[in-house]
């Protein structure tokens, strides 16, 4: 089984990340790929996150009209904080014959050097990043040699369905590989869609038309939990 595993806070799940996990999956010729809620967040000031089981539901949601993507919440059973090296780890126990491929934003890449264990993470799968906040090709292309010094860019992409869409590709120091998938780049971002439902301004087509009903089902929760903003923002 070829997998794709696309983590993020999903406070909540958008346009923007449903289109990155479909590109993925079918440029790569994936059989699925998850979308896995961080239960514990290690990094991000959480305090105007929703409930994990909300987020979950959410993304049960959003994930309906999506043929092969699915919401993985195994995050909530493992120890905290949700290190993705953690949850990495228990992908390859659960599945030790799948082929895993996470998924990240270049934007997020540039930082793996503040993550737990981030240089050894491509032991546990192989890597697809997409563009993110104008950090694209030429910014991956500048940060996969210097952080990973054994790194081989590889000419060709043998590995994608549609070779055009994958631009370039490492074989990293553990054999797996690093790919930078061409994904359109949608300019939406979770904390623009929580400014517009504190204003009580539309989210049609920024969000499924299911998220967007269950965040009104209960909007009493939510706008009390965004509208704590985090320091610093
Ligand atoms: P926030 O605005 O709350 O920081 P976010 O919209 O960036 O949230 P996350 O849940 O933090 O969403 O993102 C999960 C992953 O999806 C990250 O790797 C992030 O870079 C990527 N991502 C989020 N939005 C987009 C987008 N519009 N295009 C491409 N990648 C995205």
């Amino acid at each position: 089984m070829r997998l794709g595993i696309f983590g993020g806070s999903f406070n909540p799940v958008h346009v923007g990340h449903l289109r990155i996990a479909i590109e993925v999956r079918e440029t790569l010729e994936l059989d699925q790929v998850d979308m896995v809620p961080v239960a514990s967040p290690p990094h991000k000031e959480a305090s105007d996150l929703l409930p994990f089981w909300l987020r979950c539901l959410i993304l049960k949601a959003a994930v309906k009209q999506a043929p092969g993507l699915a919401l993985n919440d195994l995050e909530a059973l493992l120890p905290e904080p949700s290190y993705t090296h953690r949850t990495l780890s228990a992908y390859r126990e659960i599945l030790p014959d799948a082929e895993l491929y996470f998924i990240l934003g270049a934007s997020d890449l540039l930082l793996l050097d503040l993550w737990y264990r981030g240089r050894e993470m491509h032991e546990l799968a192989n890597f697809v990043v997409v563009p993110r906040f104008g950090k694209d090709l030429q910014a991956v292309a500048d940060f996969v040699p210097q952080f990973w010094p054994d790194a081989e860019r590889l000419s060709a992409c043998a590995h994608s369905a549609q070779p055009s869409n994958c631009q370039a590709c490492w074989r990293l120091p553990s054999g797996n590989l690093l790919q930078y998938v061409h994904a359109p780049g949608l300019d939406v971002s979770a904390t623009d869609i929580r400014y517009r439902f504190l204003d009580g301004r539309s989210l049609v087509y920024l969000v499924p038309s299911e998220v967007e009903q269950v965040l009104m089902e209960r909007r009493e929760e939510v706008r009390r939990i965004w509208s704590v903003r985090p320091e610093g923002k």
